[in-house]
């Protein structure tokens, strides 16, 4: 039994409360108070018998809470990046995005990551641990005090397929009515390829979008960018991919991070273009986004349109990502560069 109320989905206070000797709908009480009300004091739970509050706590029972040591905001675009202190010292960071009519937050799964992908400021910090699924959803309710989120992306720190279970978790309490009730296809995990953790996703009876950090149309650039490629070269993740959509009919994004002289040619973009054949699917371009100590460079705009013309051109569904949060460290691929000690 989870100990922390935040981390279990409605299932799982259900369990622990008929486990207490109490009726199962006590459990909807609990949910709802924790995550539509932002309840996080279990005295607090006034639709609880005292008794029961007591008996919560006696059974070592408690709510987590985040603690926001910072919050920057960018002025040119109004990205907000939150950084979160957790009770063992580490620290995550989390990035709201406002566009249009979408409030995105982007969360962060685990406290640094060990997948080590060349682009990125997390892969340099290593990784400390998994987080819980109630310090994953505790990031979108300290947002949502800010906006309205309407959609979460899982691409913050971390790779989320390597903490499996309490993002599902994090993805059914998001999702469910008496909580937050962030619609399914609102609700995007991204992996750097994780083909064990893809082939479970397509087998749950919740399915959230799945999105694919790509990055190059062979293996050789690829393990170059993402040491991943050697554990699980392009043809397994494919024939993953594959194998996926034959079960869930699930259109798959794959991010494209732009590097300079690496991967954005017309030439990549056409070896790209074959790749993708007969898969149900739309790309996500994203300039590289420069973070200290990371010789990388990006190839700017021009590079980027030329790229997403290739593809357009052969009829693949093709979004070119804006640059934003780029003043306070929050872009794609930045995050925990403040921490990474180089260069600054
Ligand atoms: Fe980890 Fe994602 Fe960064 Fe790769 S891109 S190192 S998987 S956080």
């Amino acid at each position: 039994m989870e100990k922390d109320l935040k981390s279990n989905t409605v299932a799982g206070l259900e369990r622990l409360v008929v486990g207490l000797g109490q009726p199962k709908y006590l459990a909807g009480y609990i949910f709802s108070a924790i995550h539509a009300h932002g309840v996080n004091d279990i005295s607090a739970i006034t639709t609880l018998s005292k008794l029961l509050r007591a008996k919560l706590v006696e059974e070592g029972c408690y709510i987590s809470k985040l603690d926001v040591v910072d919050k920057l905001t960018d002025p040119d675009d109004g990205t907000v990046k939150y950084v979160f202190g957790l009770p063992d010292g580490g620290r995550i960071e989390s990035v709201l995005l406002f566009d249009d009519d979408r409030r995105t937050l982007c969360v962060s799964t685990q406290v640094g990551c060990d997948m080590g992908c060349v682009f990125c400021a997390t892969g340099r910090l290593g990784l400390e641990r998994n987080l819980t699924a109630g310090e994953i959803v505790d990031q979108v309710n300290v947002a949502g005090g800010d906006a309205r989120i309407s959609n979460v992306v899982f691409m913050g720190m971390g790779e989320p397929l390597a903490n499996y279970d309490a993002v599902l978790d994090a993805i059914r309490i998001l999702n469910n009515s008496k909580g937050r009730n962030i619609g399914i296809r609102h609700l995007t995990m991204s992996t750097c390829g994780l083909i064990e953790g893809i082939e479970r996703l397509a087998d749950e009876s919740i399915q959230p979008r799945l999105a694919i950090s790509l990055n190059a149309p062979t293996d050789a650039i690829r393990q170059k960018l993402m040491p991943i490629t050697k554990r699980y070269p392009l043809n397994k993740l494919f024939a993953a991919v594959t194998r996926y959509q034959r079960k869930t009919r699930n259109r798959v994004t794959f991010e494209y991070c732009l590097i300079k002289g690496i991967n954005d040619t017309v030439l990549h973009a056409q070896m790209l273009v074959k790749r993708l054949r007969g898969i149900m699917c739309n790309v996500n371009l994203i300039e590289y986004n420069p973070h200290p100590g990371c010789g990388l460079k990006s190839g700017g705009r021009q590079a980027i349109e030329r790229f997403a013309g290739v593809l357009k051109d052969a009829g693949v569904e093709t979004t070119i990502r804006l640059k934003m949060g780029q003043k306070i460290n929050a872009a794609c691929g930045q995050l925990g560069s403040k921490r990474t000690g180089k260069s600054e």
